[in-house]
């Protein structure tokens, strides 16, 4: 079936007004304004930033004004599942009631484990918590979470004595100097840096300095960059806290918010690091530079993200950053903190309901006996967990050992996110039952799948998430729920009554788990917890279905705050004195061997996690349509690798080898010795699998966080002997190449293929699989075959049509340069006349090169760029006056900075 077999259906209740609802992907939350389209339009809704909503003002990035191409129902699951036979919801609900009770009457509470997921709503968290926590009676449920933010979580827990990520939006823009660490904010929360651009042009005095392994499209905005070497950032504000130390700049008696007791430890392991500045890989002046700016502005805003949570140290590394600003009083006071950036869009919802294994509850920790007792009053539970349960890492080591036996995996695809991947792969493998609730048919973890449960998606579901500033916004539901799917909170708890807990999870509404939720955070709570939402303990469903994106706080008895509100301006900290405490932390950095590369992974601007969203979309995939590995320029030409060559990269020893094949792009934006990979793609769209096969199961002792930035791996060319293209309408499931990534484009799919084998060789297999392939039979009753080969030249282009619509085309050439770039999308689009078409399609390869979309919003070639800065235009506000790129969203303005940096300017 075609795309537009399967259409999203609008809501009733989308006939007549917007729905204000949420972004589904990044932590910055951005609010969304739903309408109605068109008859004539290709998609059912409209979709505009809300203007109304304090995290985007109606700004929204390119993911987020793209949303309505994601929308259709291709690879939806519409009905249960249970060993491949769809079945009734009542049999399917039954069953997985059946299978966890059995399997804690056979083998313990702690034979069943939970791995849920940021995208789900916080009503959802809350059910799949309060069931594990409260009611089965293990602490078995962790988050994908866990792999993106929970360093943060530790850190915050030391130094505030509670998970508090204290700061709003507002705040960053009312710094005098902005940090960015390990953040690559304009690619991966475009909505925030366009904020800080616009600060910066108001107000040219506001410094920015970005700390990163490479030079990125964060970078541009930048006073100072500091490329710092993968892994080195406690010593360098290790180095921060001496510089402050020696120089005066802490003055203790002004300390009376922070417990001293650990500072005196902080300083003198401060001073060891300082010793090994040189390490960072950073020039002496420029880290000079930095300390002074910290020093010497007093509104400083510390933004971190991935780049300081995934790593082995990653908790101490946050530790490093909060001590600086501690001893320095740069928090609490407007313009001035640290703030941790999700990554997803509802990684904090999860933290409020405690659905990491090590939190209880409503940000209540197993240790607190006393509320312990309270909760179980409050669940009417007898069986509530007295300890922490497996964190993801150790969630999937205790299912591959057999200790768990049922799992139940909700809205992720851990095995293209987890470390480790051989090992969850054999873990799923083994596990006796494997439930997964998805809104998707497949994935690379639903292959493992004994029951599979169809979930409603974004645009269907409704409930609330919780972004990077505590702001909790309503997801409103617009579309018609698909098939027989069905919202996850129903599902828990259709599931939680049939395992016997009917009164407990009698929710009629998502509305009434909401208000438990809220009631939950006033438990017995007189100021001494900080998340508190129980203003909202008696929302009704009407209140509900109106409110307004308000941040925590929001305690019973208060009049409800709109505006924005920070933490710690008071100077009370949630440790039982109320202070805040300074961590001892020491830089433990080996140096490794020099033949080795380190890997470091992270975002692509246009897509999101494992593209199974952003991925429908042609537009959103048209950027960066390969998978790729970023190499320094002096590298590359030491092991001969030239820019688009395939390269072959291998981890592990001599007994498991992981291999890799994927794209070298060089550049000299990356450091020498250092790699960079998208997390982007996987075994359902690429035949090498997933880049975290690299990614060893090492975790941060304290936070249990993967440390994904750090693996080690070797690179050498790859040799091929020929590249090709196929262009299809339908999906193709066989493995054609040695090398082969799928790439949606407008009307159809793009497959990017590489083979030993000779062109010719290559062409007439690839031929004779379109000829033959069933989904491609009516090829077989073609009207019109148009051949452009040059057999002399090794350059073969077939296309072929019935009754004047092109159905393929396959392209095969001995040199990746001669097949054309970013045109390739548009090929069944490119032009509304069938001449037209058969013109280009019979027009010498070289023709086919051009066009390649640079700005999506304006609809600017890269071409465009290239001819400006040929022309002398040498800066990026230059170009965006010349060519109009970078005008419509913003998300590009980075980009023109690389595409400088590139052309050597
Ligand atoms: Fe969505 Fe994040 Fe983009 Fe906002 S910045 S539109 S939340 S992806």
């Amino acid at each position: 079936m075609t795309d537009k077999e399967l259409p999203a259906t609008v809501a009733k209740k989308l006939l007549n007004n917007d729905i204000n609802t949420t972004c589904p992907y990044c932590g910055v939350g951005c609010g969304i304004t739903v309408s109605r389209s068109s008859s004539q339009s290709a998609y059912p809704v409209v979709i505009n930033g809300d203007k109304h909503h304090r995290a985007n003002f109606g700004k929204l990035c390119i993911k987020g004004k793209n949303l309505a191409e994601t929308l259709d129902n291709n690879n939806r699951l519409k009905a249960p599942q249970i060993y491949n036979k769809v079945q009734k919801w009542s049999r399917a609900l039954d069953f997985v009631a059946s299978k966890i009770n059995k399997s804690i009457e056979q083998h313990g509470k702690e034979s069943v484990g939970f791995y849920v997921s940021g995208q789900l709503l916080t009503e959802d968290y809350y059910v799949a918590n309060k069931l594990m926590k409260g009611f089965i009676g293990s602490g078995n449920i962790d988050t994908n979470s866990r792999l993106c933010m929970s360093s943060a979580v530790s850190a915050h827990k030391r130094a505030f004595g509670e998970d508090i990520v204290p700061m709003s939006y507002s705040d960053i823009t009312k710094a005098d100097l902005i940090v960015l660490v390990g953040s690559n904010l304009a690619w991966c929360h475009p909505v925030l840096y366009q904020q800080i651009r616009e600060e910066k042009s108001r107000r040219p005095a506001l410094t920015l300095v970005v700390i990163d392994p490479r030079e990125t499209a964060s970078t541009e905005l930048a006073d100072l960059h500091l490329p710092i070497k993968a892994g080195q950032d406690i010593t360098l504000f290790n180095g921060l806290l001496n510089y402050l130390h020696q120089h005066g700049y802490i003055n203790t008696a002004l300390l009376t918010s922070v417990d001293k007791s650990g500072l005196a430890q902080a300083l003198i392991n401060a001073a060891q690091d300082s010793q090994l500045l040189a390490a960072t890989g950073i020039p002496k002046h420029a880290i000079e530079q930095f300390y002074q700016l910290f020093a010497n502005n007093s509104k400083v805003v510390t933004l971190f993200s991935q780049g300081i949570n995934q790593s082995k140290q990653g908790t101490d590394q946050v530790n490093g950053i909060i001590n600086c600003h501690l001893v320095t009083n740069k928090i609490g006071q407007l313009g001035s903190g640290i703030f941790s950036i999700t990554g997803q869009p509802n990684a904090m919802g999860g933290r409020e309901v405690g659905a990491l294994a090590n939190t209880l509850a409503s940000h209540i920790e197993f240790t607190d006996t006393h509320l312990h007792a309270a909760l179980a009053t409050f669940w009417q539970t007898n069986n509530l967990a007295k300890s922490e349960g497996y964190k993801a890492v150790d969630l999937f080591d205790a299912v591959e050992s057999g200790k768990i036996k049922v799992l139940w995996i909700m809205a992720t695809n851990p095995l293209v996110s987890m470390p480790g991947h051989e090992k969850i792969k054999q873990a799923l493998k083994k596990c006796p039952l494997v439930i997964v609730s998805d809104c998707v048919a497949s994935n690379d973890t639903l292959n493992y799948a004994d029951v599979i449960l169809p979930a409603q998606t974004w645009g269907e579901k409704s409930g609330t998430v919780t972004n990077s500033e505590r702001r909790i916004s309503r997801q409103r539901s617009f579309l018609s729920p698909f098939g027989q799917a069905k919202p996850d909170w129903w599902i828990i708890s259709e599931v939680a009554k049939r395992m016997g807990f009917c009164s407990q999870f009698s929710y009629e509404s998502v509305d009434k788990i909401f208000a438990e939720h809220a009631r939950l955070s006033g438990l017995n709570n007189k100021g001494n917890r900080a998340f508190d939402i129980s203003a909202f303990g008696a929302i009704t469903a009407q209140q509900y279905q109106r409110l307004q994106p308000v941040q925590w706080p929001q305690p019973e008895g208060r009049a409800i705050r709109i505006s924005d509100q920070s933490f710690f301006a008071d100077g009370h900290y949630y440790h039982k004195n109320n202070q805040a405490k300074v961590i001892a932390i020491k830089s433990d950095v080996q140096e490794s061997n020099p033949d080795i590369f380190t890997l470091n992974t992270g975002r692509n601007r246009d897509q999101w996690h494992t593209q199974t969203r952003t991925g429908k979309s042609a537009l959103l995939s048209q950027r960066h349509p390969e998978p790729e590995v970023e190499i320094n320029q002096a590298d590359a030409e030491r092991l001969k690798i030239s820019n688009g060559q395939l390269v072959n990269l291998e981890a592990g020893d001599n007994q498991i080898k992981t291999q890799f094949l994927l794209r070298a792009r060089i550049t000299n934006t990356q450091r020498q010795k250092e790699l960079f990979i998208a997390i982007h793609w996987s075994a359902s769209n690429f035949n090498q699998g997933c880049v975290s096969k690299f990614v060893k199961a090492t975790t941060d002792a304290i936070s249990g966080q993967p440390a994904f930035k750090h693996s080690k791996v070797t690179l050498k060319p790859w040799q091929t002997n020929s590249e090709a293209m196929l262009v299809v309408k339908n999906l193709i499931n066989e493995n054609l190449a040695t090398y082969q990534v799928a790439q949606k484009i407008t009307g159809g799919y793009c497959y990017y293929l590489a083979s030993e084998e000779t062109p010719l060789a290559f062409f007439e297999r690839l031929n004779r699989f379109v000829k033959t392939h069933p989904q491609q039979l009516y090829i077989q009753q073609q009207n019109m075959v148009l051949n452009a080969s040059d057999p002399v030249k090794k350059y073969f282009r077939k296309s072929y049509f019935v009754q004047g619509e092109m159905q393929a085309t396959i392209l095969v050439a001995s040199h990746k340069d001669d097949l054309p770039q970013g045109w390739i999308s548009q090929i069944f689009t490119f032009t509304n006349s069938n001449e037209g078409k058969l013109n280009v399609l019979s027009a010498d390869s070289k023709r086919l090169q051009s066009k390649r979309t640079f700005c999506h919003c304006l609809n600017i070639d890269f071409n465009d760029i290239e001819q400006a800065i040929a022309s002398g235009t040498v800066t990026v506000d230059s170009i965006r006056a010349k060519t109009n790129a970078g005008n419509g969203c913003g998300s590009c303005i980075g980009d023109i900075m690389l595409k400088l940096k590139q052309c050597g300017v």
